[in-house]
């Protein structure tokens, strides 16, 4: 695992991201047209919390901006802390004292994420994880991938 501990010079290792749907929220229900009705996943309020007493906190969502304001609402519920949507195009960076909401993919130390896949120099392993993540065997994503083995 990478390491990025606080260094004034970069701005990404002040803070974290994390996920909002199914690492925050649970869809216990499915999507449901995208509201959010959902509880806290267990420990991750608690977590979060954590995290913001040492670094600067930002929510990361898929959803189309007109969902942020929601997404921002159930974080305040839930965390008490303030909010702020992203409506700056050119941020790359957060430090800030309250959550950004965002839908890009800022500078960070770390993300926590419930779709990802940690890169760690070795691309073998990881388009076999992805393979397998997306629901592939590896023989089978060969024979995708390749026209010639599909009458095979
Ligand atoms: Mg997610």
């Amino acid at each position: 695992m990478t390491v990025v501990p606080l260094d004034p010079a970069s701005p990404a290792s002040h803070a974290v991201g994390i996920d909002f749907d199914q690492t925050l929220v649970a869809h216990d229900d499915g999507w449901q047209d995208g509201r959010i009705y959902g509880r806290p996943i267990p420990g991750a309020i608690e977590s979060l919390l954590e995290l913001k007493k040492v670094r600067s906190v930002f929510v990361v969502t898929a959803r189309p901006r007109g969902h942020h304001p929601e997404v921002a609402a159930w974080l305040r519920r839930h965390t008490g802390l303030e909010t702020l949507v992203d409506d700056d195009p050119d941020r790359a960076y957060w430090q800030g004292d309250c959550l950004l909401v965002t839908n890009k993919k800022l500078g960070a130390a770390v993300y926590i994420d419930d779709r990802a896949l940690r890169f760690t120099g070795d691309w073998t392993t990881t388009l076999a994880e992805a393979h397998h993540a997306i629901g592939l065997r590896p023989d089978a994503a060969a024979t995708a991938r390749d026209p010639r083995r599909q009458g095979l």
